[in-house]
């Protein structure tokens, strides 16, 4: 046995898993990928991430770190190297009553944050699925119910527990280690491990949640109305619009608009959703008052084999009609991808594009195409998805880092503007110059990037 782990398993608390456990199965895949890790290590305590860094560092293996596992890329494996699955830190404390100010272990899920604020009339905005991980997420953004209201999940960040490549616990907020502090709000895991964050949550009622459904046939028409009308919207609504769904009769399918509506006033509610019914001959409307937890889905984790092309890009004012316009085209056809258009803006357009190192605040839209199946499908949708991103990449900006399966450099490039990436890089050397933390959407600490 090797030094490093020798004193990794006189110093870790929590479990070990490796190959030939009876657990090892179940351990080594993360929800999106299969992975032949040779360590899974699962800290019950900070001192446990510490010493689980500090492994992986002297062991020279590689690191990956798993809050939910959901992320499409499965940075939360890999072959041969340690897997650091956050799962045990899970606990959702209120720190703060008159703040609101709530503590999240960082590999709790959004489900058990929903139910744990739920009982306080609290929320926090974060994403449509209960079983996704609050790191992850967090760590790049963020687009969830309330975006328009409250900004993106990360907008809500006051401050964050951490273990840096040197296996050094920090304390991160606006006024300790800034840089950082900038730098985890749209870096993700780049930096360190986040054990904990300190987020700022908002009261909350019931919610009117729902879709108001369309026929295929009216997808141009109301696709450009809704953008229109989510420009002047009031911020308590929220939308998105998927449509092309593949399981729902891809281009016969319904055009389907999510609306979630932060208030229990019907009339108020009235007020700013019938404008979407009015988009086109309605042919469904399944809006109620809900408890807010109950608007996130369960998020079955998908059979193994299958496999998901993501790619997400935003569209700014100027870009949406075209965008929407060639969006819309191309659900017609068979070899359309699933496509969900998502409203960002309000309240995330406020916040400085400096401010954080989520780069994208001018966007009105966030959108994803999406080609599932087995591996042969999904690679023989390849040529019509590039042909379709083809016509797209024209007319749309960046790209967010949460819907990309893929982390080509180009991909990096495009979540990342020169000027943040620049400072990300500098945070990087300072934190991590080793690059311990590799498994994502990666910044160099040394390799400079053409402008
Ligand atoms: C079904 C589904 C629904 C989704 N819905 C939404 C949505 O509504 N809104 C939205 O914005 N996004 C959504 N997403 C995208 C989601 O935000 C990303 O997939 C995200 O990366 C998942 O985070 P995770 O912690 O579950 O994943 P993981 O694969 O565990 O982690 C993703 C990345 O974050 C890092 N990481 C995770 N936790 C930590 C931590 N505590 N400290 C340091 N690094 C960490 C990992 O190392 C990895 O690089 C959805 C994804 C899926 C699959």
């Amino acid at each position: 046995m090797s030094s490093a782990l020798e004193t990794l398993r006189r110093d870790f608390g929590g479990g070990i898993i490796e190959p030939g456990d009876t657990e090892y199965e179940s351990a080594s895949r993360s929800v999106l990928a299969a992975g032949n890790p040779a360590h899974v290590l699962r800290p019950g305590s900070i001192a446990d991430v510490r010493a689980g860094v500090r492994f992986a560092a002297s062991a020279g293996l590689l690191l990956s770190v798993r809050g939910g596992g959901h992320g499409f890329p499965g940075f939360g494996t890999n072959d041969g190297g340690v897997v650091i699955d956050l799962s045990k830190l899970a606990d959702v404390e209120i720190i703060d009553k008159e703040r609101h100010l709530v503590r999240i272990g960082g590999g709790a899920t959004w489900g058990q944050v929903a139910v744990a604020l739920a009982p306080h009339g609290l929320a926090i905005s974060s994403g449509d699925t209960k079983s996704v991980g609050v790191g992850g997420l967090t760590l790049t953004g963020g687009i969830g119910w309330k975006v328009r209201k409250y900004g993106l999940a990360l907008d809500n960040v006051a401050a964050a527990e951490m273990v840096t490549a040197s296996g050094e616990a920090v304390h991160v907020s606006a006024e300790e280690r800034p840089d950082l502090f900038w730098a985890i709000r749209g870096g993700g895991g780049n930096f360190g491990i986040v054990t904990a964050f300190e987020f700022v949550a908002h009261p909350t009622t019931d919610v009117f949640y729902g879709t108001i459904a369309f026929p295929a046939s009216e997808a141009a028409t109301v696709l450009q109305g809704w953008a229109d009308y989510l420009r002047i919207a009031p911020e308590e609504l929220t939308s998105t619009v998927a449509f092309a769904n593949p399981f729902a009769g891809g281009p016969e399918a319904p055009v389907e608009v999510y609306v979630a509506f932060d208030g229990d006033d019907p009339e108020l509610a009235a007020q700013a959703i019938d404008p979407i019914r009015r988009l086109g001959a309605v042919t469904g409307d399944g809006v109620a008052l809900q408890p807010y937890a109950d608007t996130l889905a369960d998020g079955a984790p998908p059979p193994p084999g299958i496999q998901f092309a993501s790619r997400s890009a935003f569209a700014d004012q100027e870009s949406v009609p075209e965008i929407l316009r060639i969006l819309a085209e191309v659900r017609a056809s068979e070899r359309s991808p699933f496509i969900a258009v998502r409203s960002v803006g309000g309240a995330v357009s406020r916040v400085p594009g400096d401010a954080t190192a989520y780069a994208h605040r001018r966007a009105e839209l966030m959108f994803v195409t999406t080609a599932a199946g087995p591996k042969p499908a999904v690679e023989a949708a390849r040529p019509a998805l590039e042909a379709i991103w083809d016509r797209l990449t024209p007319h749309v900006t960046g790209a967010y880092a949460n819907f990309l399966s893929s982390a080509t450099e180009e991909d990096v490039a495009a979540i990342y503007p020169a000027e943040t990436y620049r400072r990300l890089a500098a945070v990087k050397r300072r934190y991590d110059p080793g690059n311990l933390f590799a498994g994502n959407h990666n910044v160099q600490p040394r390799v400079r990037r053409r402008a």
